[in-house]
């Protein structure tokens, strides 16, 4: 047997009257290895903190999403939203399983572009298209997502220029039941923005209507707002045929199905009441065949779900640095890993566990990051085992968001590897150095030297 490990007594005041049917304990096991592959490894070679990659875990979630709504509808397409995470191996994972690009900005259009997606299959969103953006996006042959008139009047501009035809859609915001609503991207259903640009864009030879947008807010805790959404957009659909004859390709209902992480100060994880992906496929999908659509006439239905499909198939590992009492007698950790690094912490309770063996004792703690900034907390109050300096964490469920909001904020920014199916670790990303960072400063001759 192991040779037991010390751990200093402590004397604590206990606390009556504060019934928690679950018991203060979370149970886990402490998360030594990821795909088989042991964590110590990893942090072996590639250093702490590390953000690791499963790319068994992304094919499964797309396979799975697929076929939740494969299943209930004839003709369904899914797009990537890079935004979520735009490392080009995940991308290309999402790619190589058939999805779509979905992006947000010229920058996002270009990465799409250089991973070898046909401009024909890349979705453009958002409100801050350029026309150097736009010119791109007709020029390819994208499906430009209009979110304000002035884009669609930017459109017609440089499609007249080029003599070339833009293929459009809008984006259309609605009431579907939750507050607030997302009513500021887009055009409204109900107060008639939606049909003023439909009429337009119907009456501008240049542009084909090639389809209709929503994305209703995101990490939503109701199936049935898709729903409803589903309804209005068949509604709009419908209507714009027998007014004008024209049929429209496909609804895209945009993404926001929440993934299986807490919110903070839910009062159940999320694992366990979370809707599932067939609760969403099947509210979109019976709305859509519910619908008045003709029999043969149902659209594609396009779907950008981001977080959902990638959140659970990272990880962000870190070292313990130091533990230290608080003054109110918490114990806290400090960690390697922070808030810069890990931006999902803000609205987020991470299921955290050790990568190590621990011994039974668990206490709250507050865990914090290594930045000297009073915001830096990564769990408020968890329940953990001592861990001791040098020993690491395992940070689950951190794959939408962290590797594109990250910011390089008192430290450099670290590696991602990837595990593929074969269990063979790759690195995606190197970390960045003092000489990356340089090569965008410059200094005025002035500044150069001074005498200290
Ligand atoms: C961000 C975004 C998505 C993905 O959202 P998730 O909440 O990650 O599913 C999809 N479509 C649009 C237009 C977006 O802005």
């Amino acid at each position: 047997m192991e040779k037991q490990k010390y751990e200093r007594p402590l004397i604590k005041k206990l606390e009556s009257g504060m019934p928690n049917k679950f018991g203060t304990r979370t149970g886990y096991q402490p998360t030594t290895h990821i795909e088989n592959v042991p964590v110590k490894d990893l942090i072996k070679k590639y250093d702490s903190p590390l953000f690791v990659i499963s790319e068994k875990q992304i094919r499964n979630n797309v396979r799975k999403a697929k076929q939740a709504f494969e299943t209930r509808y004839p003709k369904v397409q899914f797009a990537w939203s890079y935004k979520t995470n735009y490392l080009d191996a995940v991308c290309r994972t999402f790619h190589q399983e058939g999805s779509w690009a979905e992006v947000v900005s010229g920058f996002e259009f270009s990465k799409a572009l250089n991973n070898g997606v046909n401009g024909s299959k890349i979705i453009f969103n958002g409100p801050g298209k350029s026309d150097k953006d736009l010119k791109m996006a007709i020029e390819n042959n994208a499906l430009i997502h209009i979110d304000h008139l002035e884009e669609f009047y930017s459109i017609r501009q440089i499609t007249e220029k080029l003599n070339k035809k833009a293929k459009v859609a809008i984006r259309v915001n609605m009431d579907t039941g939750i507050y607030p609503m997302w009513d500021r991207f887009g055009f409204n259903y109900e107060n008639g923005q939606a049909w003023d640009v439909l009429n337009k864009i119907i009456r501008t030879d240049s542009m084909e209507l090639v389809g209709l947008h929503t994305h209703i807010g995101t990490f939503m805790l109701a199936a049935s707002a898709y729903s409803a959404a589903a309804y209005k957009l068949a509604d709009l659909a419908v209507s714009i045929r027998k007014k004008y004859n024209h049929e429209i390709k496909y609804i895209d209902m945009g993404g926001g199905f929440s993934s299986k992480n807490t919110l903070k100060g839910a009062y159940l994880p999320g694992q366990d009441v979370n809707p599932s992906i067939d609760e969403f496929a099947e509210a979109i999908t019976s709305a859509l065949i519910n619908s008045n659509f003709e029999k043969g006439h149902l659209p594609i239905l396009i779907l950008e779900t981001g977080r959902a499909l990638i959140d659970d198939t990272s990880y962000l590992l870190g070292t313990v640095l130091s533990n230290k009492r608080l003054s109110d007698g918490r114990r806290s950790t400090i960690l390697d890993a922070g808030v810069n690094i890990l931006f999902t912490s803000f609205w987020y309770d991470h299921k955290i566990t050790p990568a190590q063996p621990f011994t039974q004792y668990t206490e709250d703690t507050v865990l914090y990051g290594p930045l000297c900034m009073n915001i830096d907390v990564v769990r408020n109050n968890v329940n953990l085992p001592l861990l001791n300096k040098g020993e690491h964490v395992v940070i689950h469920n951190v794959g939408a968001y962290n590797m594109t909001q990250w910011m390089q904020f008192i430290t450099l920014r670290p590696r991602i590897v990837m595990i593929d199916e074969k269990e063979q670790v790759s690195l995606l990303r190197e970390r960045e150095t003092l000489s990356n960072f340089l090569e965008m400063e410059s200094v005025p001759e002035h500044l150069k030297t001074f005498d200290l």
